[in-house]
């Protein structure tokens, strides 16, 4: 029943069949690490261990999923009880179990950003503060700043640097927000996305009982992506891994070349750490590339070595043949949109592609729109990930706070929502005064529903809503989530309110939608009555509207995929993560736009950026097709913009058919008089090459009579060189070896210090 370790090359293999103690994979995009993982739980499962003593945490829910089946076609059913999913899911479902030890109810609700941001406002409103300077969202940024690095609101007073830096951004009460935030979620029942890392830590670390009772249940940790975890991530893992008599058996998978979501504050150090606080860490390191063919995978290197700070990895792919990167130059946005979609009509007809085998990548999500007009023009069906996902349209979020109020009637943002609606003759005046009377005497709004001063009438009418929750509330725990679910909605005239609207396109789809949130309902019914009580470890299915709520909210747009219809996948580069696809469009390679402006204006910015690009390139397996536009609507203006610099990291060997673009150089010259220098410097109207600070852009770049490259193993640390772009330099270091030999030059009067350039492309001549 071994045969899937046949699947793995000999230090995959060697690193699924270590199971004892910390075991690191660090690797390249497409080395298998995902495969790895998996087939690692299989082998642990397989040696007997109990499934749920294993842990295997994703970086979304549909990966668990995917995981899980693979697993289970190796070891049968026994897979599913595996804990398998997000960081998020997984820790509130623990949180659920435990709740009552941290002092919330096992109901509690979960705040996604838009409660989050309605309830800032409201408080920065009842706080008489102008909402300009204390943007809601800024505000938000920062309270989840603070409860990522454990900054409770005494501790966030009580550092000297947060408070400063408030004091010049001139919200000088974001403290007080941050208090009152705190109490108000807290009440509600509410965590937000943070307070599920936060109070789980705070659980493990305060309650060693609980804390015992993890650590000897998970005693197989595995992460996918380690490298995007968080400081607050981390500090959980190792509570759980590190503690006297421990086995230490944390597995984890990455690479810190694909770090993007470092403004999430994930941080590479965790990598470092790693290594540091467990001694007996086993790190493997995988080389060969699966996924991808040559010159994809030689392209990724390139721009890879041009950031400085990385663990070294070699990465090289069997798969040769390939086609070369496809450039589009585009006139407009427009253009782009149709230009990608004609070449995804010939490579389906030319080379077979299924839709599926599809993926078009941009940067912005906003991008999205131009690429579906042209494909519902060509009846291609598609999918947009990202965006306004499913479960954030307002008439899902209706339905939902309706179930929310049922399961916790103290969560405020679900209450507010739905009091009157549909309208049900409480007035906003009316429920001004429930919100006063609620402060005033410090209690819950629905607590002060009954106690408020009100006028007799809207008294009525709030009462009678009142019992109408009430009536659900005492279903809530004898009947199954569908039932109680499909009476809500008929019951609280949501239906009747939607079924009036569906006269039009739009008020039908917002029907439909809410009629799919029942069905999904009844789907998670269905899922947890197959799962029987697991007699093992007595754990039953939870099949409560309550369990349901909480799965909803932790949905990553990545989870929305169905997995039988054929569509062409839309997506960000971010959520294009851990995914493969035979064919790849990056569009919107654009200075501003990738890199971003937010990204050029912050310092590692640039690097970021670059990663978020190499994670991008590799994604595809056989196809890559890189576009850019010359003029795109930019927030509401017609701007024009420069070639992406990054499209000058690859070497043009690379590209297919350069020379017909270079030969149109004259009618790309107004694209590369934009107003950022750098931009200008990394126009593809000159050369694909890397920034050129030397040269004239105007001047063809060949080489001069008296240049020779001299061979790779001819560039050794401390000679001289000359590089035809960069000029002369001098080697500091040569790392890697074979193919993969890179050399970091400093060349004179370099506004970088020091360029890393991959010795078997960068065309050196040695000096001395
Ligand atoms: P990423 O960094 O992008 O997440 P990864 O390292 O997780 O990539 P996988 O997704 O696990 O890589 O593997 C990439 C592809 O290579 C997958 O299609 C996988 O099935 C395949 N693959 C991995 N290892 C092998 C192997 N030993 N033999 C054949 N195919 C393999
Ligand atoms: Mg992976």
């Amino acid at each position: 029943m071994a045969h899937y370790l046949d699947e793995l090359n000999d230090v995959q293999r060697a690193a699924v069949t270590t199971i004892e103690g910390p075991v690191l994979v660090i690797a390249g995009p497409g080395s298998g690490k995902t495969r790895v993982l998996t087939y690692r739980v299989a082998y642990v499962l397989e040696q007997g261990i109990e499934p749920w003593r294993v842990l295997a945490l994703t970086f979304t829910n549909k990966a668990a999923r995917e995981m899980t089946e693979r697993i289970e076609r190796v070891v049968g059913p026994r897979a599913r009880y595996v804990w398998a999913g997000t960081f998020h899911s997984i820790f509130a479902r623990i949180l659920r179990a435990e709740a009552g030890k941290i002092g919330y109810p096992s109901s509690f609700s979960i705040y996604d950003t838009d409660d989050t941001v309605s309830l800032l406002r409201s408080i920065i409103k009842e706080m008489s503060l102008d909402p300009q300077q204390y943007n809601p969202n800024a505000i938000r940024s920062r309270i989840s700043l603070a409860k990522s690095n454990l900054l409770t609101p005494p501790l966030y007073r009580a550092n000297d640097q947060m408070m400063e830096q408030d004091r010049q951004a001139r919200r000088p009460f974001t403290a007080d927000i941050y208090e009152r935030y705190v109490t108000r979620c807290k009440r509600a029942g509410a965590m937000d996305f943070d307070d599920l890392l936060l109070q789980m830590h705070h659980l493990l670390r305060n309650h060693p009982d609980v804390a015992d009772k993890y650590r000897e249940r998970f005693r197989y940790l595995h992460v996918d992506e380690f490298q995007d975890t968080n400081f607050l991530q981390y500090a959980i893992l190792h509570l759980l891994a590190k503690y006297p008599g421990s086995p230490e058996n944390l597995f984890a998978v990455g690479d810190d070349a694909q770090s993007i979501y470092a403004f999430r504050g994930a941080t590479i150090d965790n990598i470092l750490d790693f290594s540091k606080d467990f001694p007996q860490l086993k790190t493997f390191k995988l080389e060969q590339n699966y996924r991808s063919t040559a010159h994809i995978v030689a392209a990724a290197n390139e721009i890879i070595a041009h950031n400085s700070r990385q663990l070294p990895k070699k990465i090289w792919t069997a798969r040769s043949d390939s086609h070369k990167i496809r450039l589009l130059r585009c006139m407009t946005d427009d253009d782009e949109a149709r230009r990608v979609v004609d070449l995804i009509v010939e490579q389906k007809n030319r080379l077979h592609l299924r839709n599926g085998d599809i993926a078009i990548l941009y940067r912005t999500n906003a991008q999205s729109r131009k690429f579906e007009e042209q494909l519902r023009r060509q009846n291609l069906p598609y999918r947009v990930f990202g965006g306004l996902s499913f479960y954030q349209r307002k008439e899902v979020k209706d339905l939902l706070a309706y179930l929310r109020l049922t399961v916790n009637p103290y969560d405020e943002e679900a209450l507010a929502r739905i009091i009157n609606y549909p309208a049900r003759g409480i007035s906003d005046a009316t429920l001004t005064k429930i919100r006063q009377h609620a402060a005033a005497n410090n209690q819950p709004l629905w607590d002060a529903m009954l106690t408020a001063d009100l006028p007799e009438r809207a008294r009525k009418a709030v009462l009678n809503f009142r019992a109408l929750v009430e009536s659900w509330q005492r279903r809530a725990h004898k009947e199954s989530a569908y039932q109680l679910a499909s009476d809500i909605y008929r019951q609280s005239g949501l239906l009747d309110e939607l079924k009036s609207e569906r006269g039009t396109e739009e008020g039908l789809s917002r029907l439909q939608n809410a009629n799919a949130v029942l069905d999904a309902i009844s789907e998670f019914t269905d899922n947890a009555s197959k799962l029987p009580l697991n007699e093992e470890s007595g754990e039953t299915p939870d099949a409560s509207l309550a369990a349901y709520l909480q799965t909803v909210t932790l949905l990553t747009d990545a989870d929305m995929a169905s997995d039988s219809p054929d569509y062409i996948t839309l997506m960000s580069a971010h959520a294009a993560k851990g995914l493969e696809f035979r064919s790849v469009f990056i569009t919107g390679m654009e200075e501003m736009l990738f890199p971003s402006f937010f990204a050029l204006e912050n310092p590692g910015g640039l690097d970021e950026e670059r990663r978020l690009f190499y994670v991008a390139v590799t994604r595809a397996k056989e196809l890559l097709t890189i576009s850019f536009a010359g003029v795109r609507y930019r927030n509401g203006r017609l701007a024009e913009s420069a070639p992406s610099r990054f499209l000058g990291e690859i070497d043009r060997e690379h590209y297919e058919n350069l020379g017909g673009i270079g030969s149109r150089r004259a009618s790309a010259e107004p694209i590369s008089r934009v107003a950022s220098p750098a931009a200008s410097r990394a126009s593809v109207s000159g050369n694909f090459s890397s920034p050129q600070p030397h040269q004239s852009r105007t001047q063809p770049t060949a080489p001069p009579a008296d240049f020779k490259p001299s061979p790779p193993e001819a560039v050794a640390p401390g000679v001289r060189v000359r590089h035809l772009k960069f000029g002369e330099g001098v080697v500091r270091s040569v790392e890697g070896a074979r193919e993969n030999r890179v050399a970091s030059i400093a060349f004179q009067g370099d506004e970088i210090p020091e360029r890393r350039l991959v010795l078997r492309f960068a065309k050196l001549m040695v000096l001395d």
